[in-house]
């Protein structure tokens, strides 16, 4: 494999140091990689920027006027991301998601949704198209995205209290908005919608009980995620994460939880239902149970580098194949050589006192690439 990686610590440099992946045979079909796991899933970043600064995503003091945010040119078009799309397709992806930096801040987002739902799948099986948004565009957006061709969507809300919520998104954003998106995906069918609460321990987990009352009884499943030590810039500290048991646990008190059995192999979020019938949670415990041996998903950055892990230091440059005008074939096999090459399981041998695999003091480690620039 050709490799061009820049040996520099900046973030930004390291953000866009990328591999260009070896040309190999065409390889059609499904593919498996070293730990037998299959390629499913695509998590499509659009875009590196958000009109939020969550403080465990994209912290102010880092993303600052002075960030690097990519410049347009640097971004795959929507032509560029349906071709790639296309190829991971015929390789046994059934589903996308949309994600980002905030999504909806791609202009037009609708027309490659579009684009993206037009791809036939070789089993004939409508794609599962999904977006993950902070839903700060939802209201204005939903009919449009609906109407494209998108299947549904996941919204994040960390907390219904305005206080609490405008500390976390750190840009003063109220609560009201994001439901009012909620409420409108639902009526044109953007359903069933999946609500992504992060908690983070001493900034919102006070907010657990309030936000399932909320939603038990609602069409919406909350979902609750472990706060994850991703990138090089949040600060993570393993205490500061309330791990899945003791979310189940402070529910469970007042409201009654059984266990339900998973929709399918490989569904990231452990399911419980409310006893008396009135809905369901779902649990991502990214940290205390990784379930790294069911993942299927690869991660195309918004810079059409190919990502085998949420944790990655490197990603494949796809990029650089379409634009030096490769053929389907050969982008198809390079896709393929990285995938049957992947052994990613990062958060099962997370060690549990460190920020990532840059172990403290050692100035010469690559750093993780940041969640909003890979997509989350
Ligand atoms: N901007 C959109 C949003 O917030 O929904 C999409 C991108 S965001 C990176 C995707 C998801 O990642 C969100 O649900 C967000 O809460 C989650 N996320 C971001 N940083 C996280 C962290 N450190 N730990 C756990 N989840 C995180
Ligand atoms: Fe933006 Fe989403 Fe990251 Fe929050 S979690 S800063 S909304 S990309
Ligand atoms: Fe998948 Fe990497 Fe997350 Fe493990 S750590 S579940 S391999 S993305």
């Amino acid at each position: 494999m050709s490799a061009k990686v820049i040996p520099v610590l900046d973030l930004r440099h390291i953000q866009r140091a990328a591999h260009v992946p070896a040309l190999a045979e065409a390889a059609t079909g499904l593919l498996s990689d070293t730990l037998a796991r299959p390629l499913r899933d695509l998590r499509i970043s659009v875009t590196d920027r958000c009109n939020f600064r969550c403080v465990y995503c994209m912290p102010k003091e880092v993303f600052d006027k002075n960030y690097a945010f990519l410049p347009h040119a640097a971004l795959l078009s929507f032509e560029e991301i349906t071709r790639i799309a296309s190829l991971f397709v015929a390789h046994g992806v059934e589903k996308i998601r949309l994600t980002g930096g905030e999504p909806l801040l791609r202009k037009n987002l609708e027309r490659l949704v579009g684009m993206l739902r037009a791809l036939p799948t070789p089993s004939g099986n409508e794609l599962d198209l999904t977006l993950t948004t902070n839903g700060s565009l939802l209201a204005r957006k939903a009919q449009a995205l609906k109407d494209a061709g998108l299947n549904r969507v996941t919204v994040s809300l960390d907390s219904l209290d305005d206080a609490t919520f405008k500390r976390m998104n750190d840009v003063d954003y109220p609560v009201s908005d994001v439901l009012r998106g909620i409420e409108e995906a639902h009526r044109v069918g953007l359903g069933p919608i999946k609500v992504n609460m992060v908690v983070k321990g001493g900034l919102n987990d006070q907010e657990i009980l309030p936000m399932a009352r909320h939603f038990k009884g609602s069409p919406v499943v909350l979902r609750f995620i472990e706060y994850m030590d991703v990138g090089a810039s949040n600060g993570w500290k393993m205490d500061e994460v309330i791990p899945s048991a003791e979310v189940v646990r402070r529910i469970d008190q007042e409201l009654a939880l059984v266990p339900v059995a998973p929709n399918y192999s490989g569904e990231t979020a452990a399911r419980w239902q409310y006893a008396d019938g009135s809905g369901e949670i779902g649990l991502i415990s990214s940290v205390t149970q990784a379930f790294c041996h069911e993942c299927t998903r690869a991660r195309l950055s918004t810079e059409g580098k190919l990502y085998t892990c949420l944790f990655a230091t490197h990603g494949h440059d796809l990029r650089a194949l379409l634009r030096e005008g490769r053929s389907d074939t050969e982008i198809s096999g390079a896709i393929a050589h990285v995938w049957e090459a992947r052994g990613d399981r990062y958060s099962e041998l997370r060690r549990a006192d460190t920020t990532g695999p840059l172990a403290e003091g050692d100035s010469t480690a690559p750093r993780k690439v940041e969640m909003s620039y890979i997509g989350g």
